[in-house]
C-alpha cells in the first residue's frame, strides 16, 4: 500500500459536522493551477473549502480536519439526503476542467486518489456505493470529476462502481428508466431530469454522454440500480 503523505495547508472554511462522515465526494478544481485553488480554498471571503487537494504530481494537501464540516459540495442531493457537506469528506483533484481545458488525470494523481481514499476507509465506513462525484450530487450546477475521471480504477480496487461495459437494452419504459434514475440516488425532479441524466452518464457510461434516454444508457442505468444499490 502507497503510503499517504500530507502537506499541511489549512483553511479557516469550515464548521461543525454533527454526524459521522458516511460518504466521499470526488471534485475537480476546475481552475488554471493548482495554487490557484488552493489559495480560493483557502480564502476565508470565498467561504469554500474541502479536505484534501490531491495536485496533477500526487501530492496530497491537507485543508480541512475530517472531523469538521469542509464546504465542498454546496446545494444537493443523494438518496434523498440534502446536506451532503456533514456527511462527506471532500477531495479535489487538480485539473483545469471544463472550462480551462479539460485533460486526462495523471497516473500518479489517480494513485494517491486512491491511497487517499484508502486511507480514509480505515478511519470512516464508506462503502463503495458512497463514494460519488460532486456532479452526482449536484447535477443541476456541476460536471466535475467529469467523465475522463478513471472511475475503472477505483472499481478496481473495490473503493468505488465503476462504469457500465455491457449491451444496449431498448425493452425498459422510460418511466422505468425514470424511476431507475432516481434509485440509483439522483435527484432528478419530473420537470428537470436532463441534468440528472447527463450527470448519470459522464458517471457510469460516458458513451453514452448527451444521447438522452438511449438504449445503451437505459441499460446502464438497470446495471447501476444494482451495482448502487
Ligand atoms: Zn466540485
Amino acid at each position: 500500500m502507497t503510503d499517504v503523505t500530507f502537506v499541511s495547508r489549512p483553511s479557516p472554511n469550515f464548521d461543525d459536522r454533527g454526524r459521522a462522515v458516511d460518504m466521499i465526494v470526488l471534485h475537480y478544481t476546475g481552475m488554471k493551477s493548482a495554487e490557484e485553488a488552493l489559495r480560493r480554498l483557502c480564502d476565508p471571503a470565498a467561504r469554500v473549502s474541502c479536505h484534501y487537494l490531491v495536485d496533477e504530481d500526487g501530492t496530497i494537501y491537507a485543508l480541512a480536519p475530517e472531523g469538521k464540516r469542509a464546504w465542498h459540495a454546496g446545494v444537493g442531493a443523494w438518496k434523498g439526503e440534502t446536506d451532503i457537506n456533514a456527511r462527506s469528506i471532500g477531495v479535489e483533484i487538480v485539473n483545469p476542467g471544463h472550462e480551462w481545458g479539460y485533460r486526462k488525470f495523471p497516473a500518479r494523481q489517480i494513485d494517491m486518489v486512491i491511497a487517499l481514499i484508502k486511507d480514509i476507509k480505515t478511519r470512516h465506513g464508506v462503502p463503495a456505493t458512497r463514494v460519488l462525484g460532486h456532479s452526482d450530487v449536484a447535477p443541476q450546477r456541476k460536471e466535475d470529476p467529469g467523465e475522463l475521471f478513471p472511475w475503472g480504477k477505483l472499481a478496481a480496487e473495490g473503493l468505488a462502481v465503476g462504469r457500465y461495459a455491457g449491451d444496449e437494452d431498448p425493452s425498459i419504459s422510460y418511466q422505468d428508466a425514470l424511476a431507475m434514475l432516481r434509485a440509483i440516488g439522483y435527484d432528478a425532479p419530473d420537470n428537470a431530469h436532463a441534468a440528472a441524466l447527463v450527470a448519470f452518464q459522464r458517471r457510469f457510461c460516458p458513451k453514452a454522454l448527451a444521447q438522452g434516454f438511449s438504449p445503451l444508457t437505459k441499460a446502464a442505468f438497470k446495471w447501476a440500480a444494482t451495482a448502487m444499490a
